[in-house]
């Protein structure tokens, strides 16, 4: 049996640092590492190109079904700068293993690979198993949106990031968009009779932060709370002596699931315009992401909350702060899960690490989860 440690070592060796909007192929030589790995292991591997010579990679196990369980992760990762261990040098002291990716992705890359292998390797098959290794997840997500493109219709999905083994089912969605007064302008010595755009927003800060926010309270959803609206960004003014012509507001407003986020929007819009008719505008709005919030009763979930119960984890369902991909999955309908070792406390951080018992907790769980004849897509009975 391959060892997990080994695998993620030899993948955090292979950098993959997300090129953000340069048009570089930075994931492509870990992808070709998968896809070859895969081949080698008895598995058949694809490369979809989806922008600049950047490739995801697709694994597939074929099963007794053709109902497929789904395994989700992301090659990138997000840049080295200022970190205290060697990026590329895995490195492993007490119990910890160290490395740019070691928790984000890279670990619950390896851990979805060696279940599959062993799963490749013999024994019971009842599900064909997906693993689809995305690009561009740490900046516009531009590797999950192609996989959507490709139809893939699994009957669950597992999102491999560091969630400390526990089984993560939501997560908050987040719009933003620009709000702008404007006035007429002139001399600051004769502002008789003219708007001033700085008023104006002042006034819409409070109305969102007295009015519009705390509404939101109503919508709070058990695992992740209300959603919030907060007024980030405030541009306006070009001199000490002169009424500005313009002031912008930038909002961001976290979604639960249930809100839409472009009924969101429009909504505010709406609400803004008839309350100041003229003078102020609202630009389209930004959709960094939406909201996650699976079914805790759907048969996928409860197979994967057994699975951690027998093995000693914590079951109960959990949200989280921040993204994944799980959100675009979602979109589908697919029933989907975050899980993977290592904690978000360390994503992204100058000693990033994943703790070794956790990628074996990890490989354990994926590993009895992929051998488990639980589910049926018609939502029936799971075991
Ligand atoms: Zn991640």
């Amino acid at each position: 049996m391959t060892d997990v440690v080994d695998l993620v070592s030899q993948l955090i060796r292979i950098p993959s640092v997300n090129p953000r909007g340069r048009a570089e192929p930075a994931e492509t030589p870990l992808a070709e590492f998968v896809a070859d790995w895969a081949r080698r292991h008895g598995m058949t591997a694809d490369l979809h190109e989806v922008l600049d010579g950047r490739y995801n990679v697709v694994v597939t196990v074929p099963g007794d079904s053709a109902d497929t369980i789904l395994l989700e992760t992301h090659l990138d990762t997000v840049e080295t700068e200022g970190m205290t261990v060697p990026p590329f040098e895995p490195t492993i002291r007490d119990g910890l293993l160290y490395g740019r990716g070691s928790c984000d992705a890279k670990g619950p890359l390896a851990v979805f690979l060696t279940a599959m292998a062993e799963l490749a390797a013999g024994g019971p098959r009842p599900h064909t198993v997906t693993l689809a290794g995305v690009v561009d997840e740490e900046h516009i997500y531009r590797g999950v949106l192609a996989l959507r493109d490709q139809g893939i219709n699994p009957v669950g999905a597992v999102i491999g990031e560091p969630t400390s083994l526990r089984m993560v089912t939501a997560h908050k969605g987040c719009m933003r968009c620009r709000i702008t007064a404007r006035g007429p302008g002139g001399h600051s010595s004769e502002p008789w009779g003219k708007t001033n755009p700085i008023t104006t927003a002042a006034r819409i800060v409070d109305y969102l932060a007295d009015e519009y926010a705390p509404a939101l309270d109503a919508k709070a959803r058990p695992l992740v709370g209300p959603p919030s609206l907060a007024v980030t960004m405030i541009d306006g003014g070009s001199g000490p002596n002169v009424l500005p012509e313009s002031t912008t507001l930038t909002i961001d407003r976290r979604t639960v699931a249930g809100e839409d986020p472009h009924q969101v929007w429009g909504e505010l819009r709406d609400e803004l315009l008839r309350r100041w008719p003229e003078g102020v505008d609202v630009a389209e709005p930004h959709i960094v992401d939406y909201a996650l919030e699976t079914d805790p009763e759907d048969p996928f979930v409860r197979s994967v909350a057994s699975v951690l119960a027998g093995a000693g984890h914590n079951p109960e369902a959990k949200g989280v702060g921040h993204g994944t991909d799980a959100s675009k999955i979602a979109l589908d309908g697919v029933p989907c899960v975050v899980f993977g070792p290592g904690a978000i406390a360390q994503a992204h951080t100058p000693a990033e690490f994943v703790p070794l018992d956790e990628l074996h907790a990890a490989r354990k769980v994926v590993g009895e989860l992929l051998r488990s004849p639980v589910l049926d897509t018609k939502g029936a009975q799971a075991r």
